[in-house]
């Protein structure tokens, strides 16, 4: 029997420890640091809304960071059965085929496009388009579309003026467009892969699910990892896989000694291998654009409130997969996040850069495992990311200003003339309203700190699974992207790799 402990429970930790104790002869001990009885808040299931998001739920770990100097944050991560999918958006659409080709670069063959179709089938339930060539029929993760109502209506009509591609399938092979959400919201549930992966293997012999316990440090033996300190105790186990997402995995890693040699020493922890996690992490920096609605628009009757997104490139390149998104809300922001708004509230479009080429680092403050982790986000410092969010805020002024969406759209709230004719303005006002999708990933990529199969480079019996293994932040959300994490790592793990 082998032991293994997988610390975290969220998009990735879920997958792989429902996956891996398929095998009878494996002992698998879920860890997770919020609760875990697999009962959950009505406010978490309820999609059509995200509370979770807001600092102070008991859900969220609002992680102290800093967007950019003078902008502190507080970075939501979910802390519950689940993680960060049971408090997201549940826009859950697979990465592009060019984000498969930098996993191959990175970690090898198991990584394609190619190799990773059959795996993203496994993952889902596509409600909209069945079992197909490209979709599955009978996998956990239920994935439905819902594009209806007035608001998406025009939505698309505006961006197809623009001369923007339909994109009717943004879980297909076509180029970059306009189209509907993928989601994980089936009727009005936020559906999180606790409840997809977990509940239905709850009572198997060989699974034990341990909540509100948090890791502090892996336990070794020289570079060996032999279990767990947490702050329940100390637990044994063969191997550790840790699935505590970007920020948690990467903070575990530090404080046991897997890091940058010179400033772990001058904390005091005892390094075990001279690896650079945390230095160089990628996320998707996000702009909300408010725009005034022309009376009251109808709602369409779907819960799931990010029915349409547009991907295009920035450089106006034909046929790419895209590196701006604009996500239409269907409900006002304030709404979404603190249940009710003015009845007369500016509705939002949230520009995202897909691609970013600025880094952000995450580094230890101290040698204890319970004090948090710095995070220092660094948007907006190059060049070609502030070039690609200007032109994204100047394509979504112009769309939102088309005949089309005008039949709805009253005028933008805050942006005029004098910042979209004007860079120097425009890029204060994107820097006043800077904030992040909340996406992070790359604290521990493959090829450089793990290899294809999720081990840690330097020490024995310790992999990552999660988002923080992907070399950079994929040019969709990564929800769907770190459930195929956790299937590809615990694939690996089964054939002996
Ligand atoms: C508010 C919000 C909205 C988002 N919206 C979307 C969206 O609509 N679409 C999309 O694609 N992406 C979205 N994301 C991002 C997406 O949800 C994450 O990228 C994805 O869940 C990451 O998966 P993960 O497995 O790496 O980490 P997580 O899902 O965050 O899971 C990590 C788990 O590890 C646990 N953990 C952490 N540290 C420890 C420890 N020391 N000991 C034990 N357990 C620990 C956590 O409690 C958590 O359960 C959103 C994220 C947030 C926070």
């Amino acid at each position: 029997m082998t032991r293994t402990i997988v610390v975290g429970g969220g998009a990735a930790g879920a997958a792989l420890a429902a996956r891996l104790s398929d095998d009878p002869d494996r002992e698998v001990t879920l860890v997770e640091a919020g609760p875990a009885d697999g009962v959950y808040p009505p406010d978490l299931l309820d999609a059509s809304g995200i509370p979770g998001a807001v600092t102070g739920h008991p859900a969220n770990w609002a992680h102290e960071a800093h967007l950019a100097p003078g902008r502190p944050y507080r970075v939501a991560r979910g802390k519950i059965l689940g993680g960060s999918t049971t408090i997201n958006g549940g826009y859950f659409v697979r990465a592009r085929r060019g984000d498969h080709d930098v996993w191959a670069d990175a970690g090898g063959p198991r990584w394609s496009y190619d190799s990773c179709l059959p795996v993203w089938r496994a993952i889902e339930t596509d409600v909209d388009f069945g079992e197909t060539a490209l979709h599955g029929g009978a996998g956990p993760m239920p994935v439905q579309r819902y594009g209806g109502g007035p608001l998406a209506s025009a939505f698309i009509a505006a961006a197809v003026a623009r001369g923007h591609a339909l994109e009717p399938d943004k879980n297909g092979e076509q180029p970059a467009g306009v189209g509907p959400v993928p989601s994980n919201v089936r009727g009005d549930v936020r559906v999180n892969t606790g409840l997809a992966y977990l509940e239905p293997v709850r009572s198997r012999p060989n699974l034990t699910i341990v909540g509100s316990t948090t890791v502090g440090r892996i336990r070794w033996n020289g570079t060996r990892a032999v279990g767990v300190e947490t702050d329940a105790g100390e637990l044994d186990a063969d191997e550790v896989v840790l699935c505590a997402g970007a920020i948690g995995s990467a903070r575990i890693l530090l404080s046991s000694g897997v890091g940058p040699q010179g400033p772990l020493s001058a904390l005091g922890v005892p390094v075990r291998s001279d690896l650079p996690v945390g230095a160089a992490f990628a996320d998707h920096p996000d702009i909300a654009v408010a725009w005034r609605p022309r009376g009251v628009i109808p709602d369409s009757a779907d819960a799931f409130p990010f029915p349409v997104a547009l991907h295009w490139d920035a450089a106006g390149r034909e046929g790419t997969d895209g590196d701006l998104e604009l996500l239409l809300a269907a409900r006002p922001l304030e709404q979404l996040l603190n249940g009710s708004a003015d009845p007369d509230a500016d509705l939002q479009v949230i520009l995202g850069l897909q691609a970013p080429t600025g880094r952000g680092e995450l580094t230890l403050q101290s040698a204890d495992p319970a004090a948090p982790p710095r995070i220092d986000y660094r948007y907006l410092d190059e060049a070609s990311d502030r070039d690609r969010l200007r032109a994204g805020i100047r394509e979504t002024a112009a769309l939102l200003r088309t005949r089309e969406f005008g039949v709805l759209c009253a005028g933008l709230s805050d942006l005029g003339e004098a910042e979209l004719d004007d860079d120097r303005a425009l890029d204060d006002w994107m820097a006043a309203r800077l904030g992040t999708a909340i996406h992070m990933c790359a604290t521990a990529p493959m090829g450089v700190v793990v290899d294809g199969a999720g081990r840690v480079n330097g020490v024995d019996g310790l992999r990552v699974a999660d988002t923080s293994i992907l070399p950079t932040v994929p040019s969709r959300g990564p929800a769907a992207s770190a459930v195929l994490v956790g299937e590809v790592i615990a694939r690996a793990m089964h054939a002996g790799d």
